[in-house]
């Protein structure tokens, strides 16, 4: 049995896409609930992102104070807040892999998002934030405007985007440069 707290780096095993149990809605809300639950008795991810105080304030708030108590179309928002960065995976949880929980915060993230997908379910202004090759072109044809609009200074706009997407208002967005590399050559 593997005991928590290795020196060992974590294995991460790929994401079975393939198994048959990955988008099956009854499987994936459990393993939501084991994970979620392993981490209410667990919290030492409380600080390193939004999605962690979003669990662990909806089970302190639910009826019995515990995962069970949870509907699950209170996921999402956790989901949603996850930005896949990867540090609970690599620098914080001792339930990885190869412990036996063999816990992968992330890949759950990617799991239930995959099956957002499949059911129409993604949540649209990141889903369409995330269209890069598109929103790139529109930025290069209109950078100036763009540019002007997204600047840090600019509050109303920057307000409005925040009610809209969600975009905190203090934070600097890249820049679109109006001549690419390749335009150049
Ligand atoms: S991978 Fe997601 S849940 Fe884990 S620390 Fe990063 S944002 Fe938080
Ligand atoms: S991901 Fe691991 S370390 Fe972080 S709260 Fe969950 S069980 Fe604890």
């Amino acid at each position: 049995m593997s005991k928590e707290g290795s020196l060992g780096a974590p294995i991460r095993h790929p994401i079975d896409f393939e198994h048959p149990d990955f988008l099956n809605p009854e499987k994936l809300d459990a393993e939501m609930r084991r994970v979620f639950d392993i981490c209410h008795g667990c919290r030492r991810c409380f600080n390193l992102c939004d999605s962690f105080p979003k669990l662990f304030d909806m089970i302190d708030e639910s009826k019995n104070e515990d995962v069970e108590s949870l509907s699950s179309d209170q996921f999402a928002p956790v989901v949603d807040a996850c930005t896949l960065c990867d540090m609970c995976f690599m620098t914080k949880c001792p339930y990885v892999p190869p412990h036996d929980f063999d816990l992968d915060f992330p890949h759950l993230m990617l799991r239930y998002r995959t099956a957002q997908k499949k059911l129409g379910k993604l949540p649209s202004v990141p889903t369409q934030l995330a269209q890069i090759d598109r929103n790139a072109k529109i930025g290069v044809m209109f950078s100036k405007i763009i540019n002007w609009a997204s600047n840090i200074k600019n509050k109303l706009i920057r307000k409005i985007l925040e009610l809209i997407a969600g975009i905190d208002k203090r934070v600097q967005l890249p820049k679109y440069n109006s001549e690419t590399f390749s335009n150049f050559f």
